[in-house]
């Protein structure tokens, strides 16, 4: 049984099914419609199974406290402002991110079948948790899928000091024979934000790289990085080890996501607990058969993976590929349950109070 993450007696572990419940009985006790709370819970239940801790259990917090402050609209009316047979742009009008993401990534699908391709742009949405699970849908129906959102701005540029740009995740996610999917699902900074909350819950120190204070001097406090600093994008400090590269990145994803969309891009972009954030996502399907047969496209994955992971390997290290871990985490997971922080577990039972819903174990 493997795990992508060590466990230790800090945390306690919750069948998937009753944080999925509990998930919906919370949201819908808050007014969100029963379908919306359902997909809501699939990306939070999604990113727990695979490991991604700092999107489970953890951002489901900051969701409930948005929820109760009023920033998000419960009952948006999307809408599509644009569409042709290949694309469409939908406004989110405000809500939840999660519930437009997937209906964005569901009509770039039926696009894709029908048209080869599908490129859906949203504006005026919210957080959307993991990109990964909306690639998912596309992989799940044999087509490769791309997703990826502004956030709001947390980076500093290359050589900057302020937070301006995003850690914009980008998901590929890409079908393999036989094999569990390709992967590639990643904030465009080192980390993602939340594992920076995550250490500072834990009172840990982060690793030297992460983030700078408000000088711009490189820190290992990771509440000064989230308090007055910046985090760094992929690559870190500086040109030398390629940090204008997880820059760049990020800003492509902008620009995609925020300002052909006409949402907004980074700078301006608002956390989930003020109202009108207005992020923006950018859900891309692409139907294989536009190329080759789906099956020899498969198959031709699973050759090129195999000879990648078959090559030497460091002493005592493995060679994996993207979306792998999350895989074989997810599996472990189904059958032994989600391990929740105790103190996030406590969070949620006071929420479950607060709703009148049954508390976790
Ligand atoms: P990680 O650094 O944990 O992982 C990034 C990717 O690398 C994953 O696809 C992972 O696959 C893969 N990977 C890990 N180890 C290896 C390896 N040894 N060899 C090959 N591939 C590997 O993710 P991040 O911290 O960057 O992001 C976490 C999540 O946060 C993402 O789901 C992202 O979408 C989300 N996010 C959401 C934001 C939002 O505003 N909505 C903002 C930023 C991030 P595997 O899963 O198999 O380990």
């Amino acid at each position: 049984m493997f795990e992508k993450v060590e466990v230790d007696e800090s945390y306690i572990r919750i069948p998937k099914e009753r944080l999925e419940r509990f998930y919906i009985d919370v949201l819908t006790a808050l007014s969100v419609p029963e379908e919306d709370a359902r997909i809501v819970a699939d990306n939070l239940i999604l990113a727990d199974l695979r490991g991604i801790e700092s999107h489970g259990a953890q951002r489901f917090v900051r969701y409930f406290r948005a929820i109760k402050k009023g920033s998000v609209n419960l009952k948006p009316q999307m809408r599509i402002e644009r569409e042709s047979d290949v694309h469409a742009l939908l406004n989110g009008d405000g809500g939840l991110g999660q519930p437009v993401s997937y209906r964005a990534m569901m009509l770039a699908i039926e696009k894709a079948r029908k048209n080869l391709f599908g490129v859906v742009g949203v504006r005026n949405s919210n957080h959307f948790g993991i990109a990964g699970h909306y690639s998912l849908l596309a992989v799940e129906r044999d087509l490769i899928g791309i997703s990826m959102t502004t956030t709001r701005p947390l980076v500093a540029p290359t050589w900057g000091i302020e937070r301006v740009v995003g850690t914009n995740p980008v998901a590929i996610g890409i079908p393999v024979k036989d094999m569990p999917p390709f992967l590639l699902d990643m904030a465009t900074s080192v980390v993602s934000t939340g594992k920076f909350e995550l250490y500072r819950r834990k009172n840990k120190r982060i690793p030297e790289g992460w983030g700078i204070d408000g000088e711009g001097k490189v820190t290992t406090n990771p509440d000064k990085v989230l308090r007055e600093g910046a985090e760094l994008p992929l690559g870190g400090l500086g040109e030398l080890l390629g940090g204008h590269k997880g820059y760049g990145l990020s800003l492509a994803i902008d620009a995609f996501c925020g300002v052909l969309t006409n949402a907004t891009w980074s700078k301006w972009v608002k956390n989930t607990s003020e109202r009108d954030s207005n992020v923006g996502h950018m859900f891309i399907a692409i139907n294989i058969d536009a190329f080759m047969p789906v099956e020899d496209f498969k198959e031709r994955m699973r050759r090129m993976i195999e000879d990648v992971k078959r090559s030497r390997a460091m002493e005592g290290k493995r060679i994996w590929y993207p979306g792998e871990k999350g895989a074989l985490t997810a599996e472990t997971r189904k059958e032994i349950g989600i391990p929740v922080y105790k103190e996030v577990l406590d969070e949620l039972n006071g929420f479950a109070r607060e709703t009148g819903v049954e508390e976790l174990p």
